[in-house]
């Protein structure tokens, strides 16, 4: 099995690169730390004997060749970029967890035909460059590369620049090809596995979204001298929408979700009767079958609370993509492991996107959770005990040897 020691001290060394002082990681895409954790990346990867490549979006690969140099590829990988004050867990795991079971495969001479390869894309986090998982989405059709290179940061620099910068832009042909399956690795981010005592999630899909903006249109007056019966109040309207929204995702299974993050009155000032007020609505839903149906719902409350207080709104939508749901095969070979080794888990789906949305583009794909103590990650205290990552990271050591022979 993994060697945890091993393990540990490369996800310690690489947290050290972009370190905050309470114990987080600031490594944004294509920044200097960046560059740094990619530098030392690829220095592990040739150590271990990986062929070590990089293609035009700087995603990097380190490949170990099977039996069969013209098998499929067996690929496993995640994010080594993050959010400012993140954590050293998220994303890093995924990749040095899998550099640590082609190492053991390698060390203990396990036979396997496919070649396995360990990923790290770029921007993942969409912390620097929005949309976030800009490097797997751009090698698996979902994002062209003009649109890629011309993402800006705060400051209007360019992605094509930026990862000109830190001299990783290689070449088109190194993008991943010829891949058959694809795991990553991550932890949960949320409290379901520890509150559950359970070590691994099988994860059998990501939840499907849509991000809507929705106006709620009104009169604005002073606030002194309008009656309160003569009022067009957009505000407590909006008040109404965002109650009636949480109500109705409580109404729902687990794993749907309805969040308002976002809000803006104007005229925005405290002696006036807010005329209008724009707020964004994050909807997600793990279940294909009711994704419309949920959407069409969501709508449908909207439209009646604005229209019983006789106002108006106009509804925007800023982004939907539809559940993903991820390969019967390779869950199934996952939930196999977990069984065989013994090993406590549960199935369940992502609430968050993973660069696994987009490689189920083009492999067949599925996802392995370790537990965050206390649900927290994206912030310095970020957790996984070491015990739950040597299980988890055996889990995809096993199902990697099982799904390359
Ligand atoms: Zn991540």
């Amino acid at each position: 099995m993994i060697q945890q020691d091993r393990l540990k001290k490369r996800m310690l060394e690489m947290a050290e690169i972009g370190k905050t002082p309470n114990g987080g990681v600031t490594r944004l895409a294509l920044s200097e730390e960046n560059r740094q954790g990619r530098e030392l990346l690829m220095q592990w990867m040739k150590e271990i004997g990986l062929a070590v490549r990089y293609d035009d979006f700087g995603n990097i690969i380190g490949r170990l060749e099977g039996s069969d140099p013209d098998a499929a590829v067996v690929m496993a990988g995640s994010h080594i970029d993050s959010v400012p004050k993140g954590g050293k867990f998220d994303g890093v795991l995924g990749v040095l967890g899998a550099l640590e079971v082609v190492e053991t495969i390698r060390g203990q001479g396990i036979d396997h035909r496919n070649p396995i390869e360990v990923v790290a894309f770029t921007n993942e986090e969409g912390a620097r460059f929005t949309p976030q998982m800009l490097g797997s989405g751009a090698v698996t059709g979902e994002f062209s590369k003009a649109y890629t290179y011309a993402r800006t940061d705060w400051d209007g620099f360019r992605f094509e620049e930026e990862l000109q910068k830190i001299g990783f832009v290689g070449a088109e042909e190194n993008r991943p090809k010829n891949v058959e399956t694809f795991i990553e690795m991550h932890i949960e981010q949320g409290p379901t596995l520890e509150v559950n005592d359970e070590t691994v999630g099988v994860v059998t899909g990501i939840a499907g979204f849509t991000w809507l903006e929705v106006t709620v249109h009104g009169d604005s007056n002073h606030s002194g001298t309008t009656p309160m019966s003569y009022r067009k109040d957009s505000l407590v309207t909006a008040s109404g929408v965002i109650r009636a929204l949480s109500d109705w995702a409580n109404g729902k299974p687990d794993g749907v979700v309805a969040t308002v993050g976002k809000i803006k009155t104007s005229p925005d000032i405290i002696n006036a009767v807010p005329g209008e007020t724009t707020f964004t609505i994050d909807i997600r839903c793990p279940d294909e079958d009711q994704f419309d149906a949920y959407f069409a719902e969501v709508h449908e409350l909207i439209r009646r609370v604005v229209s019983e207080d006789e106002l108006t709104c106009t509804i925007d939508e800023i982004k939907t993509h539809p559940p993903v749901v991820f390969s019967e095969r390779v869950v199934g070979t996952i939930d196999e492991v977990c069984r065989d080794l013994e090993v406590s888990y549960r199935s369940m789906a992502s609430g968050a996107g993973h660069d696994a949305m987009y490689m189920h583009n083009i492999a067949d794909t599925a996802m392995i959770f370790v537990p965050s103590i206390n649900g927290k990650s994206h912030c310095e205290e970020e957790e996984t005990r070491w015990e739950d990552i040597e299980q988890g990271v055996n889990v995809l050591y096993e199902a990697i040897v099982r799904l390359s022979q």
